[in-house]
């Protein structure tokens, strides 16, 4: 039977709605536990759940703790792969890193030696993001993360003179603690593709990855780039069509570390997860989706998250494959 082509869904969207979704994450949440190889990660509320939704007006719907701040981490590496995009060029940029997906997890160093390509696999990992940070313009961390975070207020819709603030005290931690993430930036030193300094690179990484957000800046992140770039309801260019199709081409493949292959099937669409418990997730042309939920699954996906969007993308008909 050919499929019906009813009208696209939104209108069943209704904070109400959202609500159940919540409750039914907070449920599942409890089979999981926050991040605590950052110490500072550990002191989450496990049980905090938030949606938001950003339609392609701008509008927002939202419930739970949609406006509770948190740190990007990872997700952040859906926001720096566009700005240094944008900023330095398609070919420079993968120049130095892939775009396949590896199955392993975020932080794995094995394919990096063991593989014949001498390059990170992609943007996604953490190898891939470390140089990817290493290749924003500025000389020092602090620098280059300055733009970022510029960038970041736009896309986010903060607003106007506002900047994302950085959780001096996640930084601090993850700075101490980055034993993996230096010995990473080391080898992609010894392989030729970090630029500048190391600890310039990694201080940048260290800085994206500890930016406040809240699930709502998500969903309007998830916005801009289900329109391709621009920013919802007055239509601006925030970021280029290509920098956002590349962006979620990525995070379909490799946005949900070694959980991407399932959660493609499930939801359907691009998203991006972190270990600070938000996801962002796109649906073309049509809406965004910013979800927090710091209880983890075994992969360092969020439990409340991935049940949310795999909820929406369901009940709105966003799968896009
Ligand atoms: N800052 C974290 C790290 O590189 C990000 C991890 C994540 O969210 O996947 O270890």
């Amino acid at each position: 039977m050919i499929p019906s082509t009813d009208k696209p869904r939104e209108s069943r969207l209704d904070p109400a709605a959202l609500a159940d979704l919540v409750a039914k994450g907070k449920e599942a949440s409890l089979a999981g536990k926050t991040a605590d190889y950052i110490p500072a990660l550990s002191r989450a509320r496990s049980e905090a759940v938030g949606v938001s939704v950003c339609l392609a007006d701008g509008s927002i719907i939202e419930a739970g703790d949609s406006r509770s701040p948190f740190t990007l981490q990872s997700v952040s590496k859906a926001l720096a792969l566009p700005y240094v995009l944008d900023t330095i060029g398609e070919d420079r940029v993968f120049a130095r890193v892939g775009k396949e997906p590896t199955g392993d997890p975020f932080n794995s160093i094995i394919r990096l030696e063991a593989s014949a390509f001498k390059k990170p696999f992609n943007p996604m990992i953490n190898a891939g993001a470390i140089a990817i940070s290493s290749l924003m313009p500025g000389r020092t961390g602090k620098e280059k993360a300055e733009g970022l975070y510029g960038f970041a207020s736009r896309v986010l819709g903060l607003e106007a003179g506002k900047t994302a603030a950085m959780d001096k005290e996640v930084f601090a931690s993850e700075a101490a603690t980055a034993n993996r993430n230096r010995f990473i930036a080391w080898f992609l030193k010894d392989l030729g593709i970090m630029e500048g300094e190391v600890e310039e690179g990694l201080d940048a990484y260290f800085r994206q990855c500890a930016m406040c957000v809240t699930a709502v800046d998500l969903s309007r992140l998830g916005s801009c780039l289900a329109l391709d770039g621009l920013e919802p309801r007055s239509g601006r260019e925030l970021m280029s069509r290509r920098a956002a199709r590349v962006t979620k081409a990525l995070m379909l493949s490799c946005g949900l570390y070694d959980g991407s292959g399932e959660f493609c099937v499930d939801a359907g669409i691009p998203a991006k997860s972190g270990v600070g418990g938000g996801i962002v997730a796109a649906a073309r042309g049509r809406l965004g989706i910013g979800t927090y939920g710091p209880s983890l699954d075994l992969r360092g996906n969020s439990i409340a998250g991935s049940i949310v969007i795999c909820a929406l993308s369901e009940a709105l008909d966003l799968f896009e494959l």
